[in-house]
Order: structure tokens, then sequence, then C-alpha cells
């Protein structure tokens, strides 16, 4: 059955993979964008994730178009990284309210029609690092950590309801995030992956999927990796 399903930062990526994959499954895939544009064949709403405002009216725009959200896709995520002792508190807050308050933002705002539907997936794209640490990403994973508490509250306060909260925790997965490091970064990672290669975004989409589906009813608060074994004993 075609789900009303809305991806948070779905213009690019991770989020882009997951919305063409979900949209390939026959479901209503909505994305939001902070002024790409909707990427080609998807329903596209503009949205920062740091203003309720605009996510408010992005469900709008969603609603009024393929019906209340029913699987929620928290994707849209950022990074600002640099050691604790350089960090500033703007640097770590900023991080902290894109990837964790806009995942509360948006999945408050889901809950709604989730709640009156009896029927809903949340799912939170958090990152291995939210597990293991990294240095110089203090900010970033304690966002991708809190991630966890909060779909895993999510998951008991809204599990009678036939609504499931879970979390995906990408490794190392090529996009303009990771463009974004150094060779010599990129190579100290990929010594640490038993897989041996890098992750692709399809990958990701591949677990959301299933996490998406009817199917995935009974898995709630699961945490899973899909890392290459890069996060392996989490
Ligand atoms: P990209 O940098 O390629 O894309 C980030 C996406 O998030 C873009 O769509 C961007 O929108 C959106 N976004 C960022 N901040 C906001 C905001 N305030 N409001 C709305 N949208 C926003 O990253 P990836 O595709 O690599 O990452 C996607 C998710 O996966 C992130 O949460 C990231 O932390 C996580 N992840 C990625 C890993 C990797 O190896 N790539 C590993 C583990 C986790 P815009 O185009 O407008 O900038």
């Amino acid at each position: 059955m075609g789900r009303s399903v809305l991806v948070t930062g779905g213009n690019r990526g991770i989020g882009l993979a997951i919305a063409r994959d979900l949209a390939e499954q026959g479901h209503s895939v909505a994305v939001t964008h902070r002024g790409s544009g909707a990427p080609e064949g998807l329903f596209g709403v503009r949205a920062d994730v740091t203003d309720s405002e605009q996510i408010d009216a992005a469900f709008k725009q969603v609603e009024e178009h393929q019906g209340p959200v029913e699987v929620l896709v928290s994707n849209a995520g950022m990074n600002d990284d640099t050691l604790l002792m350089r960090m500033s508190e703007e640097q770590f807050t900023k991080v902290v309210d894109a990837n964790l308050t806009g995942a509360y933002r948006v999945a408050k705002r889901a809950s709604r029609g989730m709640l009156r539907a009896k029927f809903g997936r949340f799912i939170f794209i958090s990152s291995v690092v939210g597990l293991s640490g990294g240095a110089g990403q203090v900010n970033y994973a304690a966002s991708k950590a809190g991630l966890v508490g909060l779909a895993r509250s999510l998951t008991r306060e809204l599990g009678s309801r036939n609504i499931t909260a879970n979390v995906v925790a990408p490794g190392f997965i090529v996009t303009d995030m990771t463009d974004a490091l150094t060779d010599d970064q990129r190579a100290a990672a990929l010594a640490q992956i038993p897989a041996g290669r890098y992750g692709e975004a399809p990958e990701i989409a591949a677990a959301v999927r299933f996490l998406a589906s009817d199917e995935a009813g009974y898995v709630n608060g699961a945490v899973l990796p899909v890392d290459g074994g890069l996060g392996m004993g989490h």
C-alpha cells in the first residue's frame, strides 16, 4: 500500500536516495529543500528544520498534496567539526539545533496525523559517530546520539498505537558531506571499515525501505547500523 512519506533534506545525498527508493516502492514521497527546488519527479516543500513555522507550512502543503505524513524520514543534518577546545558555543548549538532539535520539531508535527491514523513510521538518520564518538565532533556526535534517546522515548510513548520509531546509523557514505573531508581523513576512515570500502547512499535507502514497510511493524526502538562493520559492538 502506498504511504504518504516526507523525507527531510531529501533534495540531495542520502535523503534523495531514500526518497527515490521509496517512490519506486509506490509511496507518495515529498522532500524538504532549502531553496534548491524539488528533484525531478518528487514533490518538494521548502523548509529549514530549525524553523517551526516553516515546518508547519511544509506539512500543510504535504497534507494537501498527498495526505497526512505516515512515514517520516528525519534525515536533514549538518556538521561543523573542530576540536572541543576550539569549538564555540554557537558551533555546538547550531549543529544540535539542526540535527536533534530539528528532528524533534518534525517528529512532533508528524505525530498528530500518525496518532489520528493509528499508523506511523519514524526513521531517524543518525550516524556511527553518535555511538562511538568522533574526535572533533562533540557537537555532531552528541546530536546523533540524542536521536537514539528521542526515538526510544517515542517508541515508549507511541508504540501501542501502531507507530514505530527507529534509527539508522550510517557509517562512511559517499556524499557531499564526506567529499568535504581531506584525503587523510578518508584514508583513516577506510582503514577502520571491515567491508574495505565506503558505503553508497542506496545502501542506506534499502534499510529505510524495510523500516518504513508495513512488515516492519514489530521493529521498534531499534538502531540499525549500515556501516560495513565500522561500529560493531554498539
Ligand atoms: P549532505 O550534506 O549531502 O546533505 C545534507 C542534507 O540535509 C541536505 O539536503 C541539506 O539541505 C539538509 N539540511 C541540512 N541542514 C538543514 C536544515 N537546517 N534544514 C533543512 N535541511 C537541512 O549530507 P548526507 O546526505 O551525507 O547526510 C544526510 C544525513 O545522513 C545527515 O543527517 C548526516 O548527518 C547523516 N549521515 C551521513 C553520513 C555520511 O557518511 N555521508 C554518515 C552518517 C550519517 P540543503 O541542500 O538545503 O543544504
